[in-house]
């Protein structure tokens, strides 16, 4: 999606967004996304949805920034899991939300693995604008997730199968019933999703930082992390664009080993497409699933891949993968901190270590992780992380190649006892 900028008013700098924060009155400048709209104008500002997203800090984390190889005051976290519906999905889908209205939708789908459906279900609930049909593959929601589309209502229906195979069958029958689709193939929701990068750049004073590092799903946050810098630079609002770090999980790899291993790129516009599908064709034929305990990135088929690989151009992007153990340790170490995330989003923090140790990211330089999605979207993994139910372990992360927890934090199992739970206190604190 392109705008034609010389017929819009755009701001003659970044800092002219201040000017909206005096007027938090106004839920359109209250809105993180909406506060920016002069740089995602496809709908009138008048008549975009908004429940209050984008209310999300860019945390200095200088604990996390040891942990990860980054001198202090370098490593920022920005913590997307404050959002209404605790991930960052709600920045695009208040765009997508608004576009679907505009076009006068009244029902909105989408297949998730499970914080799209969380969105879509509360944009939906709160507003009352449209009814939210969900699609999620069976047994591979975490728990947190389900539960906000159950309770907010949405109508929920759980296909057997992975997101994949959601994904492929929302897509007929959101064509078969004329539903508005809400996945990320919808460009608004990329639209949205650029506001991320606008306030990184807020909070760090419009100073463009050195690296963004992103987890990699379904691609939607680094195509719009690239297409935000891409029209930043186009419009001279900025000088300098930060390089993108995309994080796979080991296990849903596929653009890890198509752009590393494989050399794809983007090439101005000619990627190599015959090499995509022989990737695809191959991984179906020894029938490769996607399997990792980070169940937000768990894709093998990204649907944003070649808006992807351009913004791994525009920014001299690089692609990593991390193991399950690499993700879980890195997690705990972020909830150490005191701003917890959930598996998928702790892949930032892994990959931006193992960039450090790789020399790829120097020491000294400033690099923001996304933290996607909230701690509690996710219990089950934290709890067994630290459980010290071995069988517990064992079922959830032990399947997973995780053999230990090296950030435990185990619960003191002590009698009810007055001097018994006193002996323990003082031993431990
Ligand atoms: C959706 C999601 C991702 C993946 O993001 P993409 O834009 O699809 O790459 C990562 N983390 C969390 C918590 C998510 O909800």
């Amino acid at each position: 999606m392109a705008y034609a900028w010389d017929r819009l008013p755009v701001p003659r700098k970044l800092s002219d967004f201040e000017r909206k924060w005096s007027r938090r009155y106004d839920p359109h400048c209250f809105s993180g996304v909406w506060r920016f709209h002069d740089l995602l104008p496809f709908v009138p500002v008048e008549r975009c949805v908004t429940v209050g997203e984008g209310q999300t800090l860019l945390h200095l984390a200088d604990g996390v920034g040891r942990y990860v190889g980054i001198n202090p005051g370098g490593l920022f976290l920005q913590y997307e899991g404050m959002n209404p519906s605790g991930s960052f999905k709600d920045n695009g889908m208040s765009a997508a939300f608004s576009h679907a209205r505009s076009v006068g939708a009244e029902r909105a789908a989408c297949a998730s693995t499970g914080n799209t459906s969380a969105s879509l279900a509360l944009y939906c609930s709160v507003t009352r604008l449209m009814k939210a049909v969900i699609f999620v593959g069976s047994g591979k929601i975490a728990y947190g997730k389900l539960s906000q589309a159950l309770d907010y209502g949405a109508l929920t229906v759980q296909i057997s199968g992975d997101f994949d195979d959601a994904m492929a069958r929302v897509k007929e029958v959101s064509k078969e019933l004329g539903i508005y689709l809400v996945n990320s193939v919808n460009p608004f929701r990329l639209e949205g999703q650029k506001t991320i990068m606008f306030r990184v750049l807020e909070a760090l004073r419009w100073e463009v930082p050195d690296w963004i590092v992103v987890p990699g799903g379904n691609l939607g946050n680094s195509s719009a992390f690239g297409k935000a810098f891409f029209e930043l630079k186009q419009l001279g609002l900025i000088d300098r664009v930060p390089r993108l770090a995309i994080i796979n999980a080991a296990g849903a790899n596929t653009l890890y080993e198509l752009v590393e291993k494989q050399g794809l790129s983007w090439k101005q516009g000619d990627p190599d497409g015959a090499a995509v599908c022989r990737y695809y064709d191959e991984m179906d034929a020894g029938q490769r699933r996607a399997s990792t305990i980070a169940s937000a990135i768990e894709i093998n088929r990204p649907v944003n891949f070649n808006k992807c690989i351009r913004a791994i151009e525009v920014m001299d992007g690089v692609v990593r993968e991390v193991t399950d153990q690499q993700i879980l340790d890195a997690k705990a170490q972020v909830g150490a901190g005191g701003l917890g995330c959930e598996p998928a989003s702790a892949a930032s923090v892994a990959g931006a270590k193992k960039l450090v140790s790789e020399g790829v990211i120097g020491a000294d330089e400033r690099v923001v992780c996304i933290l996607t999605g909230h701690q509690l979207k996710d219990p089950t993994a934290t709890v067994a992380y630290h459980t010290t139910d071995q069988e517990l372990f064992n079922k959830v992360l032990g399947s997973r190649g995780v053999h230990r927890a090296a950030f435990a934090n185990r619960a003191v199992a002590v009698s009810n006892d007055l001097d018994e739970i006193i002996k323990a206190i003082q031993l431990y604190s």
